[in-house]
Protein backbone atom coordinates (compact mmCIF):
# COMPACT_ATOMS: atom_id res chain seq x y z
CA UNK A 1 0.00 0.00 0.00
CA UNK A 2 1.54 3.56 -0.94
CA UNK A 3 0.78 6.30 1.60
CA UNK A 4 0.84 9.49 0.85
CA UNK A 5 1.38 12.59 3.42
CA UNK A 6 -2.19 14.43 3.52
CA UNK A 7 -1.58 17.68 0.75
CA UNK A 8 -0.83 20.84 1.95
CA UNK A 9 -3.89 23.38 2.42
CA UNK A 10 -3.95 25.35 -0.88
CA UNK A 11 -6.03 27.88 0.64
CA UNK A 12 -5.08 31.21 1.44
CA UNK A 13 -7.01 33.31 4.35
CA UNK A 14 -6.99 36.76 3.48
CA UNK A 15 -8.29 39.18 6.95
CA UNK A 16 -9.69 41.63 5.13
CA UNK A 17 -10.95 45.53 5.56
CA UNK A 18 -12.79 47.46 2.72
CA UNK A 19 -10.63 49.03 -0.13
CA UNK A 20 -7.43 47.71 0.01
CA UNK A 21 -8.13 43.97 0.63
CA UNK A 22 -10.72 44.27 -2.22
CA UNK A 23 -7.77 45.67 -4.53
CA UNK A 24 -5.69 42.35 -3.06
CA UNK A 25 -8.36 39.90 -3.17
CA UNK A 26 -8.60 41.10 -7.21
CA UNK A 27 -5.02 40.69 -7.86
CA UNK A 28 -5.15 37.33 -6.17
CA UNK A 29 -7.93 36.00 -8.20
CA UNK A 30 -6.24 36.95 -11.24
CA UNK A 31 -2.84 34.34 -10.32
CA UNK A 32 -4.85 31.71 -8.61
CA UNK A 33 -8.18 30.24 -8.38
CA UNK A 34 -10.39 32.41 -6.56
CA UNK A 35 -11.76 29.45 -5.05
CA UNK A 36 -9.15 28.89 -2.97
CA UNK A 37 -9.48 32.22 -1.70
CA UNK A 38 -10.60 32.49 1.88
CA UNK A 39 -11.91 36.58 3.39
CA UNK A 40 -11.90 36.76 7.00
CA UNK A 41 -13.90 40.05 6.99
CA UNK A 42 -14.10 42.86 9.19
CA UNK A 43 -17.62 44.01 10.32
CA UNK A 44 -16.90 46.81 12.86
CA UNK A 45 -17.80 49.62 10.78
CA UNK A 46 -21.49 48.01 10.14
CA UNK A 47 -24.15 49.85 10.81
CA UNK A 48 -28.01 49.84 11.25
CA UNK A 49 -29.58 52.67 9.33
CA UNK A 50 -33.47 53.54 8.33
CA UNK A 51 -34.06 49.72 9.83
CA UNK A 52 -31.83 48.20 7.08
CA UNK A 53 -28.29 46.83 8.27
CA UNK A 54 -25.28 47.84 6.33
CA UNK A 55 -22.04 45.88 6.09
CA UNK A 56 -19.53 48.44 4.12
CA UNK A 57 -16.53 46.43 3.85
CA UNK A 58 -18.35 43.14 3.06
CA UNK A 59 -20.19 45.15 0.37
CA UNK A 60 -16.92 46.90 -0.86
CA UNK A 61 -15.19 43.53 -1.56
CA UNK A 62 -18.18 41.85 -2.87
CA UNK A 63 -19.04 44.79 -5.54
CA UNK A 64 -15.22 45.03 -6.74
CA UNK A 65 -14.84 41.50 -6.87
CA UNK A 66 -18.25 41.19 -8.93
CA UNK A 67 -16.38 43.97 -11.17
CA UNK A 68 -19.64 46.45 -10.00
CA UNK A 69 -17.93 48.86 -7.76
CA UNK A 70 -17.72 52.27 -8.37
CA UNK A 71 -14.26 53.19 -9.34
CA UNK A 72 -15.04 57.61 -9.55
CA UNK A 73 -16.69 57.60 -6.17
CA UNK A 74 -13.94 55.02 -4.49
CA UNK A 75 -17.49 53.34 -2.83
CA UNK A 76 -20.71 51.67 -4.02
CA UNK A 77 -22.10 50.72 -6.92
CA UNK A 78 -21.44 51.94 -10.73
CA UNK A 79 -24.00 53.50 -12.84
CA UNK A 80 -25.53 54.46 -9.36
CA UNK A 81 -28.87 57.02 -9.31
CA UNK A 82 -29.52 58.73 -5.97
CA UNK A 83 -33.63 59.09 -6.35
CA UNK A 84 -33.95 57.94 -2.98
CA UNK A 85 -31.70 59.78 -0.92
CA UNK A 86 -32.69 62.85 -3.17
CA UNK A 87 -35.92 62.13 -2.02
CA UNK A 88 -35.07 61.49 1.90
CA UNK A 89 -33.48 64.80 1.68
CA UNK A 90 -35.64 67.04 0.55
CA UNK A 91 -37.93 65.02 3.57
CA UNK A 92 -35.14 66.27 6.36
CA UNK A 93 -34.37 62.83 7.00
CA UNK A 94 -30.47 61.32 7.50
CA UNK A 95 -29.50 61.48 4.26
CA UNK A 96 -25.52 62.10 5.23
CA UNK A 97 -25.00 58.39 4.34
CA UNK A 98 -25.26 58.09 1.31
CA UNK A 99 -27.05 55.14 0.16
CA UNK A 100 -27.44 54.66 -3.83
CA UNK A 101 -30.45 52.98 -5.34
CA UNK A 102 -29.37 50.14 -6.44
CA UNK A 103 -26.71 49.52 -3.08
CA UNK A 104 -30.23 49.71 -1.08
CA UNK A 105 -31.43 46.69 -3.07
CA UNK A 106 -28.23 44.66 -1.47
CA UNK A 107 -29.31 46.42 2.23
CA UNK A 108 -33.05 45.43 1.56
CA UNK A 109 -32.06 42.22 0.76
CA UNK A 110 -29.92 41.56 3.23
CA UNK A 111 -31.81 42.90 6.31
CA UNK A 112 -34.80 41.02 5.10
CA UNK A 113 -32.79 37.51 5.34
CA UNK A 114 -31.27 38.88 8.92
CA UNK A 115 -34.78 39.15 10.23
CA UNK A 116 -35.93 35.20 8.73
CA UNK A 117 -32.93 34.63 10.91
CA UNK A 118 -30.06 33.66 8.62
CA UNK A 119 -26.86 34.16 9.80
CA UNK A 120 -24.44 37.18 8.44
CA UNK A 121 -22.11 34.14 7.11
CA UNK A 122 -25.25 33.19 5.05
CA UNK A 123 -26.58 35.88 3.46
CA UNK A 124 -23.08 37.05 2.24
CA UNK A 125 -22.72 33.91 1.22
CA UNK A 126 -26.12 33.97 -0.93
CA UNK A 127 -25.44 37.68 -2.11
CA UNK A 128 -22.05 36.46 -3.48
CA UNK A 129 -23.66 33.72 -4.93
CA UNK A 130 -25.98 35.98 -7.02
CA UNK A 131 -23.34 38.35 -7.52
CA UNK A 132 -20.94 35.70 -9.55
CA UNK A 133 -18.15 36.07 -6.77
CA UNK A 134 -16.51 32.92 -6.09
CA UNK A 135 -13.91 34.05 -3.17
CA UNK A 136 -15.30 33.09 0.24
CA UNK A 137 -16.30 36.58 2.14
CA UNK A 138 -16.06 35.23 5.71
CA UNK A 139 -17.60 37.82 8.37
CA UNK A 140 -15.11 36.99 10.97
CA UNK A 141 -17.69 36.83 13.63
CA UNK A 142 -21.79 36.92 12.91
CA UNK A 143 -22.39 38.48 17.06
CA UNK A 144 -22.93 42.59 16.17
CA UNK A 145 -19.61 44.70 16.63
CA UNK A 146 -19.25 48.44 16.82
CA UNK A 147 -15.87 49.91 16.47
CA UNK A 148 -15.93 53.28 18.19
CA UNK A 149 -13.89 56.51 18.42
CA UNK A 150 -12.71 58.41 21.44
CA UNK A 151 -12.55 62.10 19.71
CA UNK A 152 -12.23 65.81 20.63
CA UNK A 153 -15.81 65.51 19.51
CA UNK A 154 -16.22 63.05 22.02
CA UNK A 155 -17.38 59.52 21.39
CA UNK A 156 -18.13 59.15 17.80
CA UNK A 157 -19.33 56.09 16.07
CA UNK A 158 -17.38 54.58 12.95
CA UNK A 159 -19.62 56.19 10.16
CA UNK A 160 -19.95 59.60 12.14
CA UNK A 161 -16.12 59.89 12.29
CA UNK A 162 -15.76 58.20 9.11
CA UNK A 163 -18.60 59.60 6.53
CA UNK A 164 -20.04 62.78 8.44
CA UNK A 165 -16.96 64.46 9.40
CA UNK A 166 -14.86 62.91 7.00
CA UNK A 167 -12.01 61.61 9.42
CA UNK A 168 -10.76 64.82 9.76
CA UNK A 169 -11.16 64.82 13.70
CA UNK A 170 -8.82 64.65 16.13
CA UNK A 171 -8.70 60.32 17.65
CA UNK A 172 -7.29 59.76 21.42
CA UNK A 173 -8.42 56.22 20.94
CA UNK A 174 -10.22 53.70 19.12
CA UNK A 175 -12.45 50.77 20.74
CA UNK A 176 -14.56 47.66 19.42
CA UNK A 177 -17.38 46.93 21.58
CA UNK A 178 -18.87 43.56 21.39
CA UNK A 179 -14.88 42.20 20.44
CA UNK A 180 -14.70 40.39 23.80
CA UNK A 181 -17.84 38.54 24.02
CA UNK A 182 -18.36 37.82 20.35
CA UNK A 183 -17.23 34.43 18.67
CA UNK A 184 -15.53 33.95 15.84
CA UNK A 185 -17.68 32.87 13.10
CA UNK A 186 -17.34 29.20 11.97
CA UNK A 187 -16.19 29.68 8.96
CA UNK A 188 -13.65 32.44 9.81
CA UNK A 189 -12.22 30.09 12.30
CA UNK A 190 -11.77 27.23 9.05
CA UNK A 191 -10.08 29.42 7.23
CA UNK A 192 -7.54 30.58 10.14
CA UNK A 193 -6.86 27.36 10.99
CA UNK A 194 -6.42 25.50 7.77
CA UNK A 195 -5.07 28.06 5.40
CA UNK A 196 -1.65 27.31 3.93
CA UNK A 197 -1.48 31.18 4.31
CA UNK A 198 -2.46 33.67 6.27
CA UNK A 199 -2.29 37.10 4.52
CA UNK A 200 -3.07 40.74 6.27
CA UNK A 201 -4.38 42.76 3.58
CA UNK A 202 -3.08 46.45 3.26
CA UNK A 203 -6.23 47.22 5.05
CA UNK A 204 -6.43 50.36 7.60
CA UNK A 205 -4.70 48.37 10.64
CA UNK A 206 -6.14 50.45 13.34
CA UNK A 207 -9.50 50.66 11.86
CA UNK A 208 -9.85 47.46 9.51
CA UNK A 209 -7.78 44.62 10.84
CA UNK A 210 -7.86 45.13 14.62
CA UNK A 211 -11.24 44.84 14.99
CA UNK A 212 -10.96 41.44 13.47
CA UNK A 213 -8.00 40.49 15.96
CA UNK A 214 -9.83 41.52 18.81
CA UNK A 215 -12.76 38.95 18.18
CA UNK A 216 -12.22 35.89 20.64
CA UNK A 217 -9.06 33.97 19.76
CA UNK A 218 -8.10 35.55 16.31
CA UNK A 219 -5.41 37.31 17.51
CA UNK A 220 -3.12 34.31 19.36
CA UNK A 221 -4.79 32.05 16.17
CA UNK A 222 -2.72 34.79 13.93
CA UNK A 223 -0.23 34.76 16.24
CA UNK A 224 0.49 31.27 16.55
CA UNK A 225 0.59 30.83 12.51
CA UNK A 226 3.68 33.53 12.82
CA UNK A 227 5.81 31.66 9.53
CA UNK A 228 2.17 31.36 7.36
CA UNK A 229 1.85 35.32 8.12
CA UNK A 230 2.32 37.77 5.22
CA UNK A 231 1.49 41.38 5.65
CA UNK A 232 1.65 44.09 3.31
CA UNK A 233 1.83 47.49 4.40
CA UNK A 234 -1.06 50.04 3.40
CA UNK A 235 1.45 52.91 3.97
CA UNK A 236 3.77 53.72 1.33
CA UNK A 237 6.54 56.16 2.26
CA UNK A 238 4.43 57.64 4.79
CA UNK A 239 1.51 57.86 3.38
CA UNK A 240 -1.99 55.99 3.16
CA UNK A 241 -3.10 55.59 -0.36
CA UNK A 242 -6.27 56.12 0.59
CA UNK A 243 -8.47 56.84 3.89
CA UNK A 244 -7.29 57.82 7.54
CA UNK A 245 -4.65 55.13 8.27
CA UNK A 246 -1.51 57.38 8.04
CA UNK A 247 -3.09 60.19 10.54
CA UNK A 248 -4.53 57.63 12.93
CA UNK A 249 -0.81 55.55 13.42
CA UNK A 250 0.31 59.19 14.21
CA UNK A 251 -2.36 60.34 16.73
CA UNK A 252 -2.21 56.84 18.60
CA UNK A 253 1.80 57.20 18.98
CA UNK A 254 2.72 54.83 15.93
CA UNK A 255 5.60 55.92 13.47
CA UNK A 256 3.90 57.23 10.29
CA UNK A 257 5.89 54.87 7.84
CA UNK A 258 5.94 50.86 7.58
CA UNK A 259 8.19 50.69 10.63
CA UNK A 260 4.79 51.84 12.44
CA UNK A 261 2.09 49.45 11.05
CA UNK A 262 4.90 46.73 11.28
CA UNK A 263 5.13 47.96 15.54
CA UNK A 264 1.68 47.68 15.85
CA UNK A 265 1.00 44.42 14.71
CA UNK A 266 4.02 42.88 16.56
CA UNK A 267 5.72 39.32 16.45
CA UNK A 268 2.14 38.23 14.70
CA UNK A 269 3.43 38.57 11.45
CA UNK A 270 6.53 36.26 9.79
CA UNK A 271 7.05 38.33 6.59
CA UNK A 272 5.99 41.98 5.69
CA UNK A 273 6.21 42.83 2.18
CA UNK A 274 6.96 46.92 1.85
CA UNK A 275 7.05 49.11 -0.88
CA UNK A 276 10.09 49.96 -2.92
CA UNK A 277 9.85 53.71 -1.52
CA UNK A 278 10.40 52.00 1.79
CA UNK A 279 13.65 49.71 1.21
CA UNK A 280 15.45 52.30 3.50
CA UNK A 281 13.57 50.58 6.36
CA UNK A 282 13.93 47.00 4.73
CA UNK A 283 16.74 46.42 7.64
CA UNK A 284 15.25 47.74 10.77
CA UNK A 285 12.04 45.50 9.90
CA UNK A 286 14.73 42.38 9.31
CA UNK A 287 16.66 43.36 12.89
CA UNK A 288 12.85 43.12 14.38
CA UNK A 289 12.73 39.24 13.05
CA UNK A 290 10.81 39.99 9.92
CA UNK A 291 11.20 38.16 6.65
CA UNK A 292 11.02 41.28 4.20
CA UNK A 293 9.89 41.58 0.51
CA UNK A 294 10.57 45.05 -1.11
CA UNK A 295 8.11 45.45 -4.31
CA UNK A 296 5.94 48.04 -5.44
CA UNK A 297 2.52 47.49 -3.66
CA UNK A 298 0.54 50.07 -5.58
CA UNK A 299 -2.01 48.31 -7.38
CA UNK A 300 -3.53 50.60 -9.53
CA UNK A 301 -2.20 48.84 -12.49
CA UNK A 302 -3.28 45.08 -13.17
CA UNK A 303 0.79 44.31 -13.93
CA UNK A 304 1.68 45.63 -10.61
CA UNK A 305 -0.96 44.19 -8.93
CA UNK A 306 -0.67 40.87 -10.18
CA UNK A 307 3.63 41.39 -9.05
CA UNK A 308 2.08 41.56 -5.58
CA UNK A 309 0.16 38.93 -5.39
CA UNK A 310 2.82 36.75 -6.62
CA UNK A 311 5.24 38.19 -4.29
CA UNK A 312 2.12 37.61 -1.51
CA UNK A 313 2.22 33.76 -2.34
CA UNK A 314 5.81 33.51 -3.09
P1 LIG B 1 -11.77 50.99 3.87
O1 LIG B 1 -12.41 50.21 4.98
O2 LIG B 1 -12.56 50.97 2.59
O3 LIG B 1 -11.23 52.35 4.24
O4 LIG B 1 -10.54 50.16 3.42
P2 LIG B 1 -9.31 49.43 4.00
O5 LIG B 1 -9.09 49.57 5.46
O6 LIG B 1 -9.23 48.08 3.39
O7 LIG B 1 -8.26 50.24 3.16
C1 LIG B 1 -7.70 51.43 3.43
C2 LIG B 1 -6.22 51.22 3.35
O8 LIG B 1 -5.90 50.58 2.10
C3 LIG B 1 -5.49 52.50 3.37
O9 LIG B 1 -4.66 52.54 4.50
C4 LIG B 1 -4.67 52.50 2.07
O10 LIG B 1 -3.39 53.00 2.25
C5 LIG B 1 -4.65 51.04 1.67
N1 LIG B 1 -4.57 50.84 0.24
C6 LIG B 1 -5.51 51.13 -0.69
N2 LIG B 1 -5.05 50.83 -1.93
C7 LIG B 1 -3.79 50.34 -1.78
C8 LIG B 1 -2.79 49.86 -2.70
O11 LIG B 1 -2.96 49.83 -3.91
N3 LIG B 1 -1.61 49.44 -2.14
C9 LIG B 1 -1.38 49.46 -0.79
N4 LIG B 1 -0.19 49.04 -0.35
N5 LIG B 1 -2.29 49.92 0.08
C10 LIG B 1 -3.48 50.34 -0.40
Amino acid sequence: MIVTAPSLSKVICVLSGGVGAARLLQALSGVIEPRELRAVVNVGDDLVLHGLTICPDLDTIAYTLSGRHNDVLGWGLKDESWRVMDELDALGGEAWFRLGDRDLATHLYRSQRLGEGATKTIVTAELCAKFGVDVALLPVSDDPLATVFDTELGTLSFQEYFVRHRHDVVVHGVKVEGAASARVSAGARDALTTAARVVIAPSNPLISIDPILQVGDVRSLVRGRRDDVVAVSPIIAGAAVKGPADRLLGELGYAVSCVGVADFYGDMVGTWIIDEHDAEHADTLRERGHRVIVTTTLMHETANAHRLARAVLS
